[in-house]
């Protein structure tokens, strides 16, 4: 009997997992990128000697789907600092998480915008959270984080002092418009696992599926134009026909997008001391966060790394230069050597995140009789969602391989 034969559109993290899955039920695929390389959304390149990745992303050792998918060991991960320095009216202020002990519950009173009561409301939601499964987490309601934190019982001081400027960077948004179920869900990841990010950049996580699978599965510059049943037409006038396709593109006509922008800089010294991150109040530029590597991502030990995250439209931050975002940085760091070397601007960062799902419903996966969908797109901006997305999509096929239908 002919074996099936699966397509798969798009080798960002969802269509490199949905390819694993396939690969080790020894179903035949083959897989189309429209650039010229894997990994999507999660990229690193070399500029003047340094791993830059294409915004500034973090990988979160607890995620439960990528245990199955990524081999950690062979990563080099690196932890960031669980902690971080507000900057805020042209003072910096340090806040480490407890990390579980009494001390830093302590230390974190002299946190200037910390109080005592919404420091015991965080406590019970970590202990919600620490016993509470990312099923459940996922079942509430959506409300804005906003709004959830407020219900909980923490202070508009602390919203808009710590969280808000902490969240921003995650959310690529920054009103904490995002459902309060992904806060929930990123918050309960940080506390069962360890905050990394490869030596090698991000990159090095889909390069590595993208080994594991076989360089010979994919093809590159295969931009898909449309599918009509079992056929496949690419731009460049390629056809081709599968009997099952993984459709991974991202739906951005579905959901609004939130972008991002990361400027890069070097440095000869060190500008942060306690951390490597520093979150901003709200600006006019729409700056987020900056992070600090130091001897990471870096071939070259005389300089440091800094990446500066901007959430504001593209439109807007295609205007701006690194010299407005120097100028503004220069009230909280010493800027005089820096040289800037890159901005990635990434107009498509994350869906917008107000109605969140855990899983794809089976009506939406299997849009058509051939055609699955996968991606993080219809679930919730994140690797885990990438990778539980891409599986799915490949097990629903293999079933169906496997028993004939
Ligand atoms: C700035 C930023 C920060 C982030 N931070 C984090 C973080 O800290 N932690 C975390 O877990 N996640 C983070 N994420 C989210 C994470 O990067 C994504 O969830 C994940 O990479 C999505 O993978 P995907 O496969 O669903 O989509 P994508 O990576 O978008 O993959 C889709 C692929 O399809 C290809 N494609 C598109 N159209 C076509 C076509 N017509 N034909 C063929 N191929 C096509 C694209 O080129 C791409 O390779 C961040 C994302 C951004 C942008």
């Amino acid at each position: 009997m002919k074996k099936k034969k699966v397509a798969i559109i798009g080798a960002g993290i969802s269509g490199l997992t949905a390819a694993l899955y396939l690969k080790r039920a020894n179903i035949p695929f083959e897989v189309f990128e429209k650039t010229a390389e894997v990994g999507g959304r999660m990229k690193s390149e070399l500029v003047e000697g340094l791993i830059v990745d294409h915004g500034f992303q973090i990988f979160l050792t607890s995620y439960p789907e990528a245990l199955s998918v990524v081999n950690y060991a062979d990563l080099e991960f690196t932890p960031l600092t669980k902690g971080f320095t507000l900057c805020k009216n042209k003072k910096k202020y340090f806040l480490e998480y407890p990390n579980g002990r009494y001390r830093n519950v302590f230390n974190m009173l002299r946190y200037p915008f910390m109080d005592i009561k919404s420091l015991w409301n965080m406590a019970k939601i970590v202990v919600y959270l620490r016993s509470t499964s990312l099923k459940k987490i996922f079942s509430q309601k959506d409300i804005p984080t906003h709004k959830f934190l407020k219900n909980r019982g923490l202070s508009d001081d602390f919203i808009s002092h710590t969280l808000q400027p902490f969240l921003k960077g995650i959310f690529l948004e920054n009103n904490l418009e995002t459902s309060s179920k992904v806060f929930q869900y990123v918050l309960k990841m940080m506390l069962s696992g360890s905050i990394v990010v490869p030596t090698n950049g991000m990159g090095a996580i889909p390069k590595q599926l993208y080994k594991n699978i076989g360089t010979n599965y994919f093809h590159f510059f295969k931009s898909l134009e449309k599918i009509e049943n079992e056929n496949l037409f690419f731009e460049d006038g390629y056809k081709t026909s599968a009997d099952f396709i993984i459709d991974t593109r991202p739906k951005t006509f579905q959901k609004k997008a939130n972008q991002n922008s990361l400027f890069v800089f070097i440095t000869p010294n060190k500008v942060l001391k306690a951390c490597e991150l520093a979150v901003f109040e709200n600006n006019p530029l729409g700056i987020s966060n900056l992070v600090q590597f130091s001897n990471l991502y870096v071939n070259s030990r005389d300089v440091e790394y800094i990446g500066i995250s901007v959430n504001n439209k593209v439109s807007e931050s295609n205007k701006l230069d690194s010299k407005k975002i120097l100028e503004y940085i220069t009230n909280y760091f010493d800027t005089t050597d820096w040289k800037w070397i890159k901005t990635h601007h990434i107009p498509y960062g994350l869906n917008n995140q107000e109605q969140v799902n855990y899983s794809y419903k089976k009506e939406i996966m299997a849009q058509k009789e051939k055609t699955y969908l996968a991606g993080d797109w219809n679930l919730y901006g994140s690797t885990n969602a990438a990778i539980h997305s891409g599986k799915c999509a490949a097990e629903a096929i293999i079933r169906r391989v496997n028993t004939n239908i």
